[in-house]
């Protein structure tokens, strides 16, 4: 299946000249929402993810994604895997989980978001699992920006990568792309100037 034009047809996958959050500047940018705003493209992307999870027989109970970015994610995969899906949220900055989600005492849970960049969201779930009594088996998510190492794959762990690892890590596709800081970005050097992904309808 090729993942990167999935998301290159679902918009996605953007290339431009972006500043990212952090200030730098990229030629790409990922929007991940826009490859599950068909509901049938994010089922067979989960059924995708879902497959190279079953591969691996690790035994899951339950899939727990951090709002809100890995909700729709967490979802289908959950789906995908025939189990039940809860979700954690911030509350005034701190990662909770509440609406009545309870959790067993060994229960394994999968953490899922909907792209991995350094895994701090992730990280934060995996943390109130834990506390409420859950054994956090793994971590899985449709896209990976490059930090972490996913199974399967031949990019390293970096060193700002969030995620334990002894724990495996499931992701269909590694969207790496260069980073510049502003004043040594070649795109910058061509004279255009970088925009903040989402303000020109994207
Ligand atoms: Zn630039």
């Amino acid at each position: 299946m090729d993942i990167k034009k999935i998301y290159e047809d679902s918009k996605a996958l953007l290339k431009g000249h972006f500043l990212l959050s952090s200030g730098n500047h990229s030629e790409f940018y990922l929007q991940s929402a826009k490859v599950l705003e068909n509901p049938k493209t994010a089922e067979i992307l989960a059924k995708e993810l879902a497959k190279e999870i079953q591969k691996s027989s690790l035994l899951i109970d339950t899939v727990c994604s951090p709002a809100l970015g890995g909700l729709l994610a967490g979802y289908e995969l959950a789906r995908a895997l025939k189990v039940r899906f809860i979700f954690a949220e911030r509350v005034q900055g701190v990662m909770t989980i509440r609406r009545g989600f309870e959790i067993k005492k060994g229960e394994r849970i999968l953490i899922c978001e909907d792209v991995i960049t350094t895994g701090k969201s992730a990280m934060e779930a995996a943390k109130v699992v834990e506390e409420m009594g859950g054994e956090v088996v793994g971590f899985a998510a449709l896209a990976n920006r490059g930090f972490c190492h996913r199974e399967g794959s031949s990019i390293k762990r970096a060193s700002n990568c969030k995620l334990p690892p002894n724990l495996p890590f499931f992701a269909l596709e590694d969207f790496t792309f260069e980073i510049y800081s502003p004043d040594n970005c070649p795109l910058c050097k061509k004279g255009n100037r970088a925009v903040k992904p989402g303000s020109r309808g994207n």
